[in-house]
């Protein structure tokens, strides 16, 4: 651990400084590095943290005086700092400072600052497996999903406990005087509502289950494993609340035929020695059918065409992935003793060695041309 900075150095005070000295400075550094100010700001939250540590201690007599005489070294052992303060102890000592004034005596970032609220659902999850078609031309799905809504027939009234603000103000008895902290109403949880009215079957907060059909647009590109998330179709909130999200889940169902690498597809075609040798026209599958394509005589094998636009489109832009179509030349597993003799005839044939030239590049060089 680095070296612990002086208390009052972290106050901006020398030693000697007054009760209210002490406070004014903490309370100026609490503001400023406070959480809500400075979200994942790490060097804030230290910041946070070291001051509140500082003003624990300089504010205590006791513990002062201690740490006046022996520095650090008077705060170690039994109720020492060793470990700093968590944030909990610091939101609980904030009642002290600054009364109402952070709410929320027993701290939870990012709450509101008085007045109601409405209390936001949960999201939903459901899975979606979508054949590559579907993904490569965008689609519409209807789903059922099985959510909490607001029960029909439901009434609301003013929270009782809160009269309507959503918040509970508790005043408390400090050595500095009658100080107030305020939190989020247990009984509305800030929804500053209360059911009046339910019908049977709504729960507590005036919900109920039911089977909706939602219909989702996916747009082409997804990819296996993404996330969409469409807004307010999630289950709905607490008292009267905003509704949370519905969250989809992209699963792809592998095609049979074409694979994919991001936007672009595979295609694994054969060929006969003979279509190799003499040329031919072969067909395959696309992603919208099928299609023709020329073979040149002379092809060897590993050779890879490259179908431009014919891939999945790409998600995030206007473009679109390519068809690479690798060609495999077919070598057949049994031959008929007259196939032999033919085949023995040809191997004598000086054109039947293999002789590679400069165009025959290998597969990786192949493979650098394409990208
Ligand atoms: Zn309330």
């Amino acid at each position: 651990m680095s070296e612990k900075r002086d208390y009052y150095e972290v106050l901006g005070l020398s030693k000697g400084a007054t009760e209210a000295e002490i406070k004014k400075a903490y309370r100026k550094l609490a503001l400023k590095y406070h959480p809500d100010k400075n979200p994942d700001d790490k060097e804030a939250e230290e910041k946070f943290k070291e001051a509140a540590e500082a003003y624990e201690v300089l504010s205590n007599a006791e513990k002062k005086s201690r740490y006046d005489q022996f520095g650090h070294a008077g705060m170690g052992g039994a109720g020492g700092f060793g470990g700093g303060m968590n944030m909990d102890d610091i939101f609980s000592q904030f009642g002290d400072i600054f009364g109402g004034a952070f709410g929320g005596g027993g701290g939870s970032f990012g709450g509101s600052r008085g007045g109601s609220r409405r209390v936001r659902g949960t999201n939903l999850r459901v899975k979606m497996k979508l054949t590559l078609q579907e993904i490569a031309d965008g689609v519409t799905k209807k789903i059922k999903v099985n959510k909490l809504v607001n029960a029909e027939g439901v009434t609301f009234k003013t929270c009782s406990n809160c009269n309507g603000s959503g918040r509970v103000t508790r005043v408390s008895q400090t050595f500095l005087g009658a100080m107030q902290t305020q939190s989020s109403c247990p009984t509305c949880h800030g929804a500053g509502k209360m059911i009046d009215k339910k019908p049977d079957g709504a729960d507590a907060n005036g919900l109920e289950r039911k089977e909706e059909v939602i219909e989702i647009e996916i747009p082409a590109g997804v990819m296996d494993g993404m996330q969409l998330s469409v807004t307010g179709k999630g289950n709905a909130g607490p008292f009267d609340g905003v509704a949370g999200d519905l969250i989809v889940v992209v699963e792809e169902i592998p095609d049979e035929k074409l694979r994919r690498d991001g936007d672009n597809l595979h295609y694994d075609a054969y060929v006969s020695f003979v279509d190799a040798v003499l040329g031919s026209s072969i067909e395959i599958p696309t992603i919208s059918g099928k299609a023709k394509i020329k073979v040149e005589a002379g092809t060897q094998s590993g050779k890879v065409l490259r179908l431009k636009g014919k891939g999945i489109p790409a998600l995030q832009s206007y473009g679109k992935g390519d068809l690479f179509v690798h060609i495999n030349v077919w070598t057949p597993k049994k031959v008929s003793k007259k196939e032999k003799e033919m085949l023995e005839k040809l191997g004598e044939s000086e054109n039947f060695q293999p002789n590679p030239d400069k165009q025959d590049k290998g597969f990786f060089e192949r493979m650098k041309d394409m990208f």
